[in-house]
Parts: structure tokens; C-alpha cells; sequence
């Protein structure tokens, strides 16, 4: 076999164009094949499939790049839970946009990494213009004509709030965290990952969290404290009442982050980003651009307020930021990450801004928030179906009624094995719902009916309310 020839260089796109039309052929082909949001017959059925079609992973001859591009990725997205599906709305998996998908080809192509600038000249200084204007977007006021708030691109929320408890703990000593029961399970992962004091737990009656109860927390409990509040929360999309969790914050001089994983983006919508009133207050803020901002994974963003908060990040290697090479003018970019080799992300996300504007993410925003509204409508007219609470975000909660949570959990396994509809499950004021979270932008009217149709359709016979209680006997 002739060596394999390069995506980079001149020569690059000529090899490059090809094998493109081969894939975009079988991303056509398996998405026709597959026809609906995910593979039908269950994770039993597709890992047969898989297997089958993959044979042996490492074969001794190759079967050359046409062959393994056509059958792979034909096998790939035919078994794809694909958010472009309008079916497909669980998880905040978004749908990206093409012109995203087709920025990051040119990042894989030449493939920069953004530990040193040798690795990455332009694209490091795009990350630093993008970054700063994202992070002055969440901190409109914080600029000063000496310093300017930042933010660190990272894999995702996750990775973020994780950044976000060490900067905290790198401040302030082995902060405690204070989270409402409505945050991010990562936020108390991090804690355990970093050392941290077992965090505190508040209510979140109603799905946000209580104010009342963080005073009281914060009065009570030790120091020191880093507060979490939530703006987008994972199973409902509701926000914490971010002014007065800000002003408790500030009354105890407690460092606050707020998880905007989700709900950040509003900021880009004239009409909704008044709804983040008190996010320029937290000392970081996360960010996920691959949730309502339709970048493909990963595009997460912790924005620091005041980048000096930064510098514990900051480390020496002699082969990536050599002190006489940083004197020279060589930028150091190993204190932006706690990954050393990493994709130039921001690259996509730099692509969409300039492409959109904030005009066209705000129009974008604005439509999933619309869809969910629809949705809402559709639901509390329905008279099968019981709504949950008015979305806050583009989520949408659920359930029919006279369902127990098993019969509803049991609905939405069926419709993951018939491949009619990928829904996502909250448990929330003691009982299960179904949760759909809508990020399509292309989704219509229409196919929001389909799936209240597919899902009244789907699971067991209406069940009487009162189950007979034990012990009794049917006759
Ligand atoms: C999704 C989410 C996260 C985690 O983000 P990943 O990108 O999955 O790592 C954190 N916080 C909130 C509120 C989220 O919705």
C-alpha cells in the first residue's frame, strides 16, 4: 500500500476532497437507512450489528480509506442517536451546525495543539480574541484599562465547574461547596476529585435554589465556602434566583459560580438574557457551547471574572514554555488549561460567531425557546398528558397520566428500542417525568404533535389510577 497521504499542506485538500464525498455519501446513506432519531431493536440488536459489520478492528491488510470511510461511517450513523432528528431532544445533545462541523474538519486538518505557540501561532491568538470577547459578553462591566475578564476553554461543563472549584480552592484554602439538590452532579464530583470538604446539599423547592436556606448555610457552617448556583438547570432548565443568591454572597464575602452550562447562551437573545440578571456577579461562570449554541463536543468555556484568578494555573516545562523563550515574546499558553496537547476548539465556535453575529444566535435561542413553549401548549391541551411547569429554557417536562413512574420509565425504554424517540427522564416533586429538551432549531409544529402522538401511542394499556393495595385480590 502507498503511504497515506496528508490532510495538511497544499496537497492536503486535493486528498482530502475524495474522501469527503465518501463520507458525506455514507453520512447520506446511514442517516436514509436508519430513518428515524435513533437504530431500532435496542443496544442488544446494535452491538450485533456493529460487531458484525466491524469484524476484527485490527486486520493483518487493510481494506484502504474508501472501503473503511464507506462501511464505518455508514455503520456509525446508521446506528446514531442524531440530534438533527426532531425526535431526538434528551440529554441537552445538540444538533450542530454545519457550518461548525465544517470549521472543525479544518482544525482536525491541521490539527494545532494549543499547549505552545510553536504548535499553534494563529490560532492561539484567536483563542485569546475569542475567549476575551465571550467572556466580556458575560462580564459586560468587568473591563477595565487594566485588566479584562477571560475565560479558559475546556471540555465542557464538567471540566469547567472542575476549574472552577480549584481556582476556588486555590484562593481561598479547602473551600466547602454549597450547592442546591438542583445542581450539576459534577460540581460535587469535583469536590471529591480535589480534596474538598464533603459538600453541602440545600432544598431547591420548586426546582431552584432556596436563598433562605443558603443564608442560613452559610451563616451556620464554617468557612471557607464556595456557593454554586445554577442557571439552567440539567433536569428542568430553570434558573436560581441569581441577584439575591449574589447579594446573600456578597453579605457573607463568599465566592460564588454560577453553572450556566446551559442556560448561558440566553445572553445572546435581546428578549431573554434579562433572565441572567446577576450572572456578571459570580467570580467564574461555565459555559457550554455544545448545548444551545450548536457547536459539535466539546465546547465548554469557564469565564473568569478577574483573570488574575487564573495564575495558579500557571506551570513550567522547560519544552513547551522555556523561560528565555518566554522572555523572547514566545506566548505561554500552558497556564490556560490543565490538558497539555489540545484541539483548537475555539475555532468552530470563533466560525459561528462571525458567521451569525449575535443576531443569529439570538434568532436561534429565541426559536428552541418558542418550540418549547409550543410544546407546552400541545401538552396542557392534551387531554392524555399532565405538563410539569412552564419551561423556563427549552426544556419541557412531562408524563401521561394515570401512568405510574415505572409504566413511564418502561414508555421511554420502548421508544429507545423501537427507534421512534430518544426523551430523557427527571425525577422531580417526588415522581418521574418525561423530558424533552429541545435544541432543533428546524423542528416545526408539526413534528412536535408527531411526538406527543408516538409517545400517547407507546407503552401500556391506560391503567386504572388506584392500584388494588397488597394483599387484596382481583377477581
Ligand atoms: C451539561 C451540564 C454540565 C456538564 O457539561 P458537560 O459538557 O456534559 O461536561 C454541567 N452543568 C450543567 C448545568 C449542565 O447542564
Amino acid at each position: 500500500m502507498p503511504t497515506p497521504p496528508l490532510a495538511g499542506g497544499p496537497t492536503g485538500p486535493t486528498a482530502l476532497r475524495p474522501l469527503l464525498h465518501t463520507v458525506l455519501d455514507a453520512l447520506h446513506t446511514g442517516a436514509t437507512h436508519r430513518a428515524g432519531p435513533l437504530p431500532a431493536g435496542g443496544p442488544e440488536a446494535v452491538a450485533a450489528h456493529v460487531t458484525q459489520t466491524l469484524g476484527n478492528p485490527l486486520p493483518d491488510h487493510g481494506t484502504g480509506a474508501e472501503e473503511a470511510l464507506t462501511t464505518l461511517t455508514t455503520l456509525i450513523t446508521a446506528g446514531a442517536a442524531d440530534p438533527a432528528d426532531p425526535h431526538c431532544a434528551a440529554h441537552l445533545h445538540c444538533p450542530p451546525l454545519a457550518l461548525a462541523t465544517a470549521a472543525d474538519l479544518a482544525a482536525s486538518a491541521l490539527n494545532p495543539s494549543m499547549d505552545s505557540w510553536d504548535q499553534a501561532p494563529a490560532a492561539s491568538t484567536l483563542e485569546t480574541l475569542v475567549t476575551r470577547a465571550l467572556a466580556a459578553e458575560i462580564y459586560p462591566h468587568a473591563t477595565t484599562a487594566t485588566t479584562h475578564p477571560d475565560a479558559l476553554v475546556t471540555t465542557g461543563g464538567t471540566e469547567a465547574n472542575q476549574l472552577a472549584l480549584l481556582l476556588a480552592r486555590e484562593h481561598h484554602g479547602p473551600v466547602r461547596l454549597l450547592t442546591g439538590d438542583n445542581a450539576h452532579h459534577s460540581l460535587h464530583r469535583a469536590a471529591w476529585l480535589l480534596g474538598l470538604p464533603t459538600p453541602v446539599t440545600l432544598p431547591a423547592p420548586g426546582g431552584t435554589l432556596d436563598p433562605a436556606a443558603l443564608d442560613r448555610a452559610l451563616t451556620d457552617l464554617p468557612g471557607p465556602h464556595l456557593v454554586a448556583a445554577t442557571a439552567g438547570t440539567t433536569d428542568a432548565g430553570l434558573i436560581d434566583p441569581l441577584p439575591e443568591i449574589a447579594d446573600i454572597c456578597d453579605h457573607h464575602h463568599t465566592r460564588l459560580h454560577i453553572d450556566a452550562a446551559y442556560g448561558g447562551p440566553l445572553l445572546f437573545s435581546p428578549t431573554r438574557r434579562g433572565r441572567l440578571t446577576g450572572l456578571d456577579r459570580a467570580h467564574t461562570v461555565t459555559l457550554d457551547l455544545h448545548k444551545l449554541g450548536w457547536q459539535p463536543v466539546a465546547a465548554g468555556l469557564l469565564a473568569v471574572r478577574d483573570p488574575a484568578d487564573t495564575t495558579p494555573l500557571g506551570h513550567h516545562a522547560d519544552y513547551l514554555n522555556a523561560d528565555d523563550d518566554t522572555d523572547a515574546g514566545l506566548p505561554d499558553l500552558l497556564g490556560r488549561s490543565l490538558r497539555t496537547t489540545r484541539r483548537p476548539d475555539i475555532l468552530k465556535t470563533a466560525v459561528t460567531l462571525r458567521a451569525l453575529g449575535r443576531t443569529g444566535l439570538g434568532t436561534l435561542v429565541d426559536t428552541v425557546c418558542h418550540l418549547a413553549d409550543q410544546l407546552a401548549d400541545a401538552v396542557q391541551k392534551h387531554p392524555a398528558l399532565e405538563l410539569y411547569d412552564r419551561p423556563a429554557i427549552s426544556t419541557v417536562l412531562f408524563r401521561p397520566t394515570h401512568t405510574t413512574d415505572t409504566q413511564l420509565a418502561d414508555i421511554r425504554r420502548q421508544l429507545l428500542h423501537q427507534g421512534r424517540a430518544v426523551l430523557g427522564r427527571a425525577q422531580l416533586d417526588g415522581r418521574l417525568w418525561l423530558k424533552a429538551t429541545l435544541l432543533n432549531p428546524h423542528t416545526t409544529a408539526h413534528d412536535l404533535t408527531t411526538l406527543l402522538d408516538t409517545i400517547t401511542s407507546t407503552g401500556n394499556p391506560p391503567h386504572p389510577p388506584v392500584e388494588p393495595a397488597e394483599g387484596t385480590t382481583t377477581p
